[in-house]
């Protein structure tokens, strides 16, 4: 029975219900006021549209604005348990920090520091000292400089080489990366003008040769990162385009995304070439991300030659583009790890989901089934399936590594139900699809999720 909307009490009446006055001891009273408010909204829409069916009861319309209220003072950005198998998955936060990372930002954060002053003058000092010589022993680079993120370092290294100047690049390279990162727009927004050669599948040195004019002021090459062109097909190396430019006086820069910072292949982890290798070409200008590959925090890393970038530093951009000190603490701590590689193999956590072996997830599924089999219903089905996860986040887009699986079924539930409940709860759990079957990848669900998803399987009866 529909019973219209004069059957919606009003927002003082509600707030008289001796059920909502606990709220008003323990909350502020606009924010109870916004609960309340939100849920008469929405029943008066309800109402309108003809789909609020049944009458609502004093004690529905409590329990509607506690459910409002505790969704009002939750945080809107959470943790929740990434069970999808894509290590870098730039829609869940890109790469978790090591935990000397996250110590250090605590440390910076609670205190005072030395952001931007140099201890033995007293003097001011420069924020982007407390990296760049880290930066310059772990890959060998004359000097660099880091920003808020690589599609910043791309701008501001483009803005400060070649601002009313050509820059010379491939077909096949005017890449657009997720979240909208995308070369012909940042070029413009740079100021440098595009000069684009060769064709989508096919581009030859002689294309960048025929191109160069006086008004070349870069060479400029991306990486392809998130697709893949195969058949027919040709690209101009960087040893190649470095050779060019040093032969008629034109720097070259390599966007390389994901920046590598070890040689992963041993690992089984092949096809990104490590930052160092790179930088052995010659390339004059590097740039790359601190939180794909390198699984540090979200930043960009420009690297390369000393002039370039101490012109770069003099930007009045970089000011616009400057990392915040929490980001470069956790840099620094992440970048020392690396000193060490089986260190950092161990501790960041985006390499060590990276180089886990099978065996290793097969032994963690069983562990966690046994863990978690007492605590739910019986009436779910918990098995170990093997399958591949992703490295995500634009890298590597053809590599699958092999990984093992829990398949979650229950009676009565279909896998997309199954997706949608578990989306919901307090702490989300995020699995995938596969063949008619909700699957939980072990690569990447952490030690600190167990509770939440014994909360999520809590809801097979
Ligand atoms: C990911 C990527 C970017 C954008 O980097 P952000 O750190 O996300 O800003 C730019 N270029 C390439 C080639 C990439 O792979």
């Amino acid at each position: 029975m529909n019973k219209g909307i004069h059957t919606i009490p009003k927002v003082d009446k509600v707030l008289s219900f001796p059920a909502l006055a606990s709220l008003l001891e323990t909350h502020p009273r606009p924010t109870v006021l916004a609960a309340v408010r939100n849920v008469l909204a929405a029943l008066r829409i309800d109402s309108s549209h003809g789909t609020l069916t049944a009458s609502i009861d004093e004690n529905d319309l409590c329990g509607l604005i506690v459910k409002e209220l505790e969704q009002i003072v939750a945080p809107s950005l959470h943790a929740l348990v990434n069970g999808t198998g894509v290590v870098i998955h730039t829609n869940l936060g890109r790469s978790l920090l090591a935990k000397p990372a996250c110590r250090q930002i605590l440390e910076v954060a609670e205190r005072y520091s030395n952001l931007e002053m140099d201890m033995t003058t007293g003097e001011r000092g420069e924020r982007y000292s407390h990296v760049e010589s880290l930066l310059c022993e772990l890959t060998g680079a004359e000097a660099a400089i880091v920003v808020n993120n690589n599609a910043a370092a791309v701008l501001l290294a483009l803005s400060g080489i070649a601002v009313g100047k050509e820059v010379i690049v491939s077909r096949g390279e005017l890449v657009e990366i997720g979240g909208s990162f995308r070369i012909p727009d940042v070029m413009r927004l740079s100021g440098g003008i595009m000069k684009e050669v060769g064709t989508t599948n096919r581009t030859h040195l002689k294309d960048y040769q025929k191109a160069i004019s006086p008004e070349t002021a870069l060479l400029l090459k991306v990486h392809s990162s998130n697709f893949s062109v195969v058949g027919f097909t040709a690209e101009v190396s960087i040893e190649q385009l470095v050779r060019c430019g040093r032969e008629k006086g034109i720097p070259v820069m390599a966007d390389i995304g994901s920046g590598s910072l070890l040689d992963l292949s041993k690992y089984g982890i092949t096809g990104e070439t490590p930052v160092q290798e790179y930088l052995k070409t010659g390339v004059d200008i590097i740039t790359c991300s601190g939180d794909k590959m390198l699984g540090g925090p979200q930043a960009g890393i420009i690297l390369g030659n000393r002039e370039i970038i101490s012109k770069l530093r003099k930007e009045q951009l970089l000011r616009a583009l400057r990392i915040d000190k929490l980001t470069l603490a956790a840099l620094e701590a992440t970048l020392r790890l690396y000193r060490d590689e089986r260190q950092a193999v161990a501790e960041i956590p985006t390499l060590r989901m990276l180089t886990v072996q099978p065996t290793a997830l097969k032994a963690k599924a069983s562990s966690w089934i046994r863990r978690i089999r007492p605590r739910i219903a019986s009436s779910a089905t918990l098995s170990i399936v093997p399958g591949n996860s992703q490295v995500g986040g634009g890298s590597l887009p053809l590599l699958d590594l092999p990984t093992f699986l829990i398949s979650v079924e229950a009676d009565g539930w279909s896998p997309q139900q199954i997706d949608s409940a578990f989306r919901q709860c307090k702490t989300p759990v995020l699995g995938r699809i596969n063949k008619g079957k909700y699957l939980l990848d072990l690569r990447t669900l952490q030690e600190a999720d167990l509770p939440a998803l014994v909360q999520a399987l809590s809801i097979f009866p």
